[in-house]
């Protein structure tokens, strides 16, 4: 009798793997963990992130907090809040980058995920499916101007692809011009737009037919114009953010965005507004278009229009460009694009911003916030340079980058989450759910006040 060791050694593999398994599942159906499990969690999370997903994080963590909170586990959240394994609470003013638009685990989207859950998650991708149509009515009202074609991804980045796509189809031309400081994803079609190098650089050459011309250049962008058209490059479409984001939330100057569109018009060029960032209300209009006044010819969605519980991103578009897919709507497909889960946690978002005036409230509240922060920074002109923002999309510009690493720092220690920028560290961002309540606002602002004085030039 021969004893076959590799299919004992799987079976005990198996085993190790199921007890694991369960292990975690017991854990997420618990509503309250208690201190040995938090403990627990903590090692798994730290040794899984060395181990198997990138120890580099760790590292990254290390530099924006102080002492061992680099080991902070985010765990369970609610309203404008989250908490850490251990229970700390923390008022979220970065919210994966304004996610969290109508507020963590907002009741309205969880319930109408949960319901569309209880009934069918995903889609067969062949007959027709309810949501994704009524989705798109209601993005075609929402959205300025003649928007009315809608095609739904699961990211901003596919959101940008698609748009390019779409533009390079319409327009039978390969030329993009993008802005400097832009950011509009990481796939290589979305790279190609974004501006910053270090991420650029080990991909290069990225998709043909890019130019980056400096946000806000009006001049440079019609020399561009004119110099594209003559060597017979014509330009396919320009690509921007209405405020850029990761930028450091960069607005544009008086008069710049339309000045692009009538460029834009001028040489058969499409505009589209990357608003991935900037839309579903975060800067006091539902979109930035709708705040400066221009329609573009394809607005790309993402981060907030799932609701912050369903990843879902979109690109809407006029039909004389859309129709363009018309003829084969294969041209252009994802899997999970507009799944029934994603639809309708967009559908109940959109339904929660309209009911609750979110948009008219990020401006309100947004003012408040700019206006307390600029208060609170006086006296401080050495550290701080700039503060600066729309709606609830604000940016703290300092002298320096470990002044801006510092005050995030600080503001962790003391239960805020602010976030450096990927692009530019020298600014952080506050981006929080568009609910946040004045108590917590005023929270904010005393710990930036407090951070602020403590810190070295
Ligand atoms: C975050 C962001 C993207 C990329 O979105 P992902 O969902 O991370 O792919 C694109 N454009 C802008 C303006 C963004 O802020």
């Amino acid at each position: 009798m021969s004893i076959d060791l590799s299919s004992e050694l799987k079976k005990e593999q198996d085993k190790n793997v199921s007890d694991y398994i369960n292990k975690v599942l017991s854990l997420i159906e618990k509503e309250e963990i208690n201190e040995e499990e938090a403990g627990w969690i903590t090692k798994e999370t730290v040794d899984g992130f060395r181990e198997h997903v990138n120890p580099g994080f760790l590292s990254y963590r290390k530099t924006v907090t102080k002492d061992g909170q680099f080991a902070a586990v985010e765990w369970s959240d609610n309203g404008s809040c989250f908490k850490d394994v251990n229970g700390k609470e923390y008022i979220d003013c970065l919210g994966g980058f304004g996610i969290y638009n109508v507020g963590h685990r907002n009741p309205k989207v969880v319930k109408a995920v949960t319901d569309q859950l209880k009934r069918q998650a995903l889609h067969s991708q062949d007959l027709l499916d309810p949501l994704r149509a009524m989705l798109a009515k209601i993005l075609a009202d929402i959205t300025p101007g003649d928007l009315k074609y809608a095609f739904f991804t699961n990211s901003g980045t596919e959101s940008v692809e698609a748009a390019l796509k779409l533009a390079k189809m319409y327009s039978e031309r390969t030329t993009f011009i993008s802005t400097t400081r832009a950011f509009h994803g990481k796939s290589l079609g979305s790279l190609s737009g974004t501006a910053k190098g270090m991420f650029r650089k080990p991909f290069l050459p990225l998709i043909p037919g890019f130019r980056h011309v400096p946000f806000g250049d009006i001049d440079m962008m019609r020399k561009t114009f004119e110099v594209c058209s003559s060597v017979g490059e014509d330009v396919a479409a320009v690509i921007l953010e209405p405020i850029q984001g990761e930028g450091g939330i960069i607005l544009p100057p008086e008069n710049y965005l339309k000045e692009v569109r009538e460029l834009c018009d001028q040489f058969g060029a499409l505009l589209i507004f990357d608003e991935v960032q900037t839309g579903m209300g975060r800067t006091g209009k539902m979109f930035a278009a709708d705040l400066y006044e221009v329609v573009p010819d394809i607005i790309c969605l993402a981060k907030a229009f799932g609701g912050g519980v369903m990843p879902a991103g979109a690109i809407v578009a006029k039909e004389e460009v859309f129709k363009s897919w018309f003829e084969n709507p294969f041209m252009h497909t994802t899997t999970f694009g507009g799944n029934p889960l994603a639809c309708a946690a967009a559908i109940a978002t959109i339904g929660v911003l309209i009911e609750e005036k979110l948009p008219e409230r990020a401006a309100e509240v947004g003012e408040y916030f700019l206006e307390e922060l600029k208060k609170a920074a006086k006296g401080h002109e050495d550290k701080v340079l700039e503060i600066r923002g729309k709606g609830l999309m604000i940016g703290i510009e300092f002298h320096k980058d470990e002044t801006g690493y510092d005050v995030s720092k600080g503001m962790f220690d003391l239960g805020v989450l602010v976030a450096g920028t990927l692009i530019n560290s020298k600014t952080i961002r506050i981006e929080p759910s568009l609910t946040i309540r004045y108590e917590e606002v005023d929270k904010v602002v005393s710990t930036f006040k407090q951070v602020l004085s403590q810190v070295s030039v």
